[in-house]
């Protein structure tokens, strides 16, 4: 058989992509990441980003990350087992494990290495993964570079996942949920899946990328605001990228973990460290995080007038209290289509279609920030309707 040229393979790749109505493109903004932005040369409010408290771009989280450039450089020079790691690296973990709540924490890259850096390390082929069906694509790579097999429950049923413990035998096994579902916004039935845990010797590792700073009276997450410690969840993977406003992750648990994690993690080990600046501006984030809780109820309560705004309108929004909105469209072209139309008004709206979503359940998703107005919420709304409600 003839063999096709690399261009020629990847041209019929994307033309496929393109019928697909799945093709992807990159929005350029030339402003920072705000409630207002500017994207492709247009003033836009932004319902588009994780930065749910405001804090990407907090004067003195800016402050930190220049003051500390200027005091310890850019680059780290090296990862963290050979001259990378760095005090201000140390003194974060330390915020970090007294902030969750556990013995210790472990500064990553990110919530992506984070996460199949941790399942890598813990678990080999002859181990079992128990992975909710919606779970973060990186909790799925994470299952493919441990070797174990992996085994999905329906989307937090912790019957279906009772049941699946029970009938299959495992020398070790990991139970992995997300906290807060990054594509539909609701949250694991954690108590549940942690007793199940426990009944069944399995591990239980909770990825909270959308809880963390969000959720809990101090921040602290899901876990925090469900009362569960260390015993209950002893994985548990945070990361900064979101509400914390800068760029990173953490997991933290008991000592043995962390200490297995420095020593097996290979997306911990083989990599770069995080230049100290960042690592020190994240510090001054987190304790913002924790000194200003006002900016989660005004979060909170901004999710409770969207919602209930937009219910009131005749929006279906499915039940999620966190500040992920989606609103469910189907239609691949149609999503993609609401996106642009959004964009043409003023407003940069997720549009999120598969393989992000599962088939069929493409949507438009809303983040919503502790910085957004009620007018900006009002304004949103009212497009919403105009676009949506005559499909
Ligand atoms: C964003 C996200 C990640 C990845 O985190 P990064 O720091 O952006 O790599 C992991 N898990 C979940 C649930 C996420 O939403």
């Amino acid at each position: 058989m003839r063999k096709l040229s690399l261009d020629t393979y990847l041209r019929k790749k994307l033309e496929n992509r393109q019928t697909q109505n799945r093709f992807r493109y990159r929005l350029s903004s030339s402003s920072a990441c705000d409630a207002e932005m500017v994207v492709e040369g247009r003033n836009v409010v932004n319902f588009s980003s994780n930065d749910y408290l405001g804090l990407a771009n907090h004067s003195e989280v800016v402050q930190a990350l220049s003051e500390g450039g200027k005091k310890l450089g850019v680059g780290s020079g090296a990862s963290h087992l050979i001259s990378g790691h760095h005090e201000v690296h140390k003194a974060l973990e330390q915020q970090i494990a007294i902030l969750t709540g556990r013995p210790r924490a472990l500064f990553f890259a990110n919530g992506y290495m984070a996460n199949m850096g941790t399942l890598g390390a813990m678990l080999s082929d002859e181990d079992l993964i128990f992975s909710d069906e919606l779970n973060h694509a990186s909790l799925i790579d994470g299952c493919r570079l441990s070797r174990a097999k992996c085994v999905r429950f329906e989307h937090a049923n912790y019957l279906d996942l009772q049941e699946k413990l029970s009938s299959l035998k495992f020398r070790h096994s990991v139970v992995v949920t997300d906290g807060v579902f990054s594509m539909d916004g609701d949250t694991a039935p954690l108590k549940e899946i942690s007793e199940i845990c426990s009944k069944s010797g399995a591990w239980l590792m909770v990825d909270d990328a959308h809880g963390f700073g969000v959720l809990g009276r101090n921040g602290g997450g899901l876990v925090e605001m469900m009362g569960l410690d260390c015993e209950q969840v002893p994985i548990l993977v945070g990361t900064f990228g979101k509400s914390v406003g800068t760029y990173g992750a953490f997991v933290a648990g008991s000592d043995a973990l962390i200490e297995s994690l420095i020593q097996f993690s290979r997306t911990y080990i083989y990599t770069t460290a995080l230049p100290p600046a960042l690592a020190h501006a994240t510090s001054i984030s987190l304790k913002i995080v924790e000194a200003e809780p006002w900016r989660r109820e005004r979060l909170a309560d901004n999710i409770k007038y969207f919602r209930s705004g937009a219910l009131s309108e005749g929006l279906r929004l499915p039940q999620s209290d966190t500040p992920i909105q989606p609103i469910l469209i189907g239609n691949d072209e149609r999503v993609a289509d609401l996106g642009s139309l959004l964009l043409d008004r003023g407003f940069l709206v997720g549009a999120i279609r598969p393989p992000t979503v599962p088939v069929g359940s493409g949507r438009l998703r809303v983040s919503i920030s502790a910085k957004h107005s009620y007018e900006q919420l009002d304004a949103l709304i009212s497009v919403l309707c105009e676009l949506t409600l005559n499909d």
